[in-house]
């Protein structure tokens, strides 16, 4: 389970109005992409759902449960971000495994978890370095491998490839795209790459001063972009 509805979410940072009502059904399962220029709010709009940033109006609900008092460690909500935020100090099966351990859950139950997303991800040759020892590619892998153990319901991605080169964006997609197809989790992912949105989204929300210019599968935004916008970003000219 992992479906999402997001009703006339606004946010303000003082005067600054930065979501101006945003309305969104995500399907579970279902592999959104959001897109738009810097600071249109991309970053903002995944907090909320996250629960690290609270909305002024609106509502987040889960599975059909309004969220908007549940705590961020309740949501069953895993985040991935630009910059890995990995512990330098720890492992990579002791980044992996944190979270489940400061859940409380049992010590055999966290190993079989990495052991299972580690597996996924290639990554079982790394398990006991840490991240200086990897490549940035390898500790994007780890920062996924973290929101693979937890099991979530929603997987949120905030431009993860953009630090990397090239050659490993591409690889590091295709992994993503893997991962959906393996776990049929739903996912929503952040990215200005118009190549990352048309292969990876089964439909795009495009996103332009804090508001929604248009929702479409890639095809439906490419051959219909509903204004110049749209077009700019991702349609065929016209
Ligand atoms: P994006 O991810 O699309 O680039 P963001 O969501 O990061 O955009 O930011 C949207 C706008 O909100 C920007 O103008 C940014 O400066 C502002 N903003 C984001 N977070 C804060 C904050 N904590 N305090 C004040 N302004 C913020
Ligand atoms: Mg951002």
């Amino acid at each position: 389970m992992g479906s999402l509805k997001l009703e006339n979410i606004r946010k303000s940072f003082g005067q600054v109005e930065v979501l101006k009502g945003i309305d969104l059904e995500v399907e579970d399962g279902e592999f959104v992409i959001f897109v738009g220029p810097s600071g249109c709010g991309k970053s903002t709009l995944l907090r909320v759902i996250a629960g690290l940033e609270d909305a002024s109006a609106g509502s987040v609900s889960i599975d059909g449960d309004e969220v908007d008092t549940v705590p961020p460690a309740k949501r069953g909500i895993a985040m991935v971000f630009q910059s890995y935020a990995l512990y330098p100090h720890l492992t990579v099966r002791d980044n992996m495994g944190l979270g489940l351990k400061q859940a409380g859950r049992p010590k055999d139950a966290i190993a079989e978890r990495i052991a299972t997303a580690s597996r996924m991800l290639g990554l079982d040759d790394y398990l006991d370095r840490r991240p200086a020892e990897l490549s940035g590619g390898q500790r994007q892998r780890v920062a996924i491998g973290r929101a693979v153990v937890r099991n979530p319901r929603l997987f949120l991605f905030d431009e993860p490839l953009s630090n990397l080169d090239a050659a490993l964006r591409v690889n590091t997609r295709i992994e993503i795209a893997k991962l959906h197809r393996k776990l049929n989790a739903t996912m929503i992912y952040v990215t200005h790459d118009q190549v990352e949105a048309m292969t990876l989204g089964d439909r795009i929300v495009i996103l332009n001063e804090g508001r929604v210019e248009q929702i479409g599968s890639p095809m439906e935004l490419y051959n219909n972009p509903q204004n110049m916008f749209v077009a700019g970003f991702i349609g065929s000219p016209r």
